[in-house]
């Protein structure tokens, strides 16, 4: 996402609005996968050296939620994206690694695909959970009853 520094009239903004490639955004290494191109909405202007951008970003996700493994989309949005960056003397200046670092924070370091709240996940209760049920509880008293058994049936009787 080049912005061309001289097409940004003096002390003013200039609008920028549009779809990117998601590629260079590098989500397949965050364990996302982009689903449509970024949208983007920026006004860029110039001031003390420096490029600044604000306005808002859009890119949607598909993830695999940790709870349930299942494949999930969801929309980042970053609005309001604001950034600065200072000129290194080239006549364009490149979005990309402040677009693709504000992407970045928006991913969920855990997602679930009840985050969004328009569904709920099937493995809402953790599976651990229950195994510590079942050795304390369904294990424990086969072992109990088969004990009581044998006290209540007198030994005569089971004898042929
Ligand atoms: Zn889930």
């Amino acid at each position: 996402m080049k912005v061309h520094l001289r097409q940004i009239p003096q002390g003013e903004t200039l609008h920028l609005e549009g779809e990117e490639d998601s590629a260079p955004l590098g989500l397949e290494e965050a364990g996302a996968e982009p689903v449509g191109p970024l949208e983007y909405s920026l006004d860029v202007g110039l001031s003390d050296g420096g490029l600044f951008a604000t306005g808002r970003l859009h890119q949607r996700v598909r993830m695999t939620c940790v709870s349930c493994l299942e494949a999930f989309e969801q929309d980042l949005d970053s609005d309001p994206f604001a950034t600065q960056i200072e000129l290194g003397g080239g006549e364009s200046v490149d979005l990309t690694p402040e677009v693709r670092e504000d992407i970045h924070l928006l991913l969920p370091a855990h997602p679930r695909c009840d985050q969004g709240g328009e569904k709920t996940c099937p493995a809402h209760y953790p599976a651990a959970a229950r195994p510590s049920l079942n050795d304390s509880g369904d294990t424990a008293r086969p072992a109990i009853w088969a004990a009581l058994d044998q006290l209540k049936t007198p030994p005569s009787d089971g004898s042929p």
